[in-house]
């Protein structure tokens, strides 16, 4: 199962000619809040740990180019529908994202997965399952979300806007909204950020690898 095709989105950035940080906190507490501080950036960092590590594993890993971005996320799912058409082979796309909430957040990992589709609940139950053993500083406990255009929650609607064209063209492709941890357990200064991010980069290609192991995915 190492034929899989791993595409990773950091649907945060730069969209054309808007930039759209994500979520932001200041994470050395020094009364400003930088760059490297935005949702965008800590998401780049772990993603591109991710697919130094799945490189290692010998799983193909793709990540988003900011230049395929013209407008908004859907930009980002199409070039990953192309390129799993292209492959012709079982495909994940995984969005990138670090969860956030105003006050006192629970240390906890979400993963959201397209109702319908069980290959991706097979994809979040593999992903959530690493963040205990590679960050439990920052996640004491991790969940697998259905989302749904039509569910209740608003949380869940907009979990599902962030896989919403995957596998359009490309049945069985796997999706799903990855939320490792929350952006205020990021603490620290720069350097702590990184070291938080390879972490879960790691974690992110850990469960990558696992999913290939459960076979005909
Ligand atoms: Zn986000």
């Amino acid at each position: 199962m190492n034929d899989l095709m791993v595409v990773l989105d950091i649907q945060h950035g730069w969209k054309g000619s808007w930039y759209d940080p994500g979520a932001m906190c200041d994470q050395n507490s020094d009364g400003v809040i930088e760059e490297w501080e935005h949702e965008h950036s800590l998401s780049a960092a772990y993603a591109e740990y991710a697919r130094m590590a799945c490189a290692g594993f010998g799983l193909r890993c793709a990540i988003v180019p900011d230049e395929m971005r013209a407008s908004n996320y859907a930009d980002g799912m199409q070039w990953a529908n192309r390129l799993a058409q292209d492959h012709r082979g079982p495909a994940a796309f995984v969005a990138c994202h670090l969860n956030s909430v105003l006050g006192d957040p629970p240390k906890r990992g979400i993963v959201g997965y397209y109702s319908a589709s069980p290959r991706s609940r097979l994809l979040a139950q593999c992903l959530t399952q690493p963040l205990k053993q590679y960050v439990p500083d920052l996640v004491e406990e991790t969940a697998e979300i259905p989302v749904d255009p039509q569910a209740d929650e608003r949380y869940r609607r907009s979990m599902h806007y962030t896989i919403r064209e995957v596998g359009k063209e490309v049945p069985g492709m796997a999706a799903v909204c990855y939320e490792p941890a929350f952006i205020q357990h990021l603490r620290g200064d720069r350097a702590a950020a990184d070291r938080h991010c390879r972490r879960i980069g790691l974690a992110l290609a850990r469960g990558l690898l696992t999913y290939t192991t459960h076979g005909r995915v």
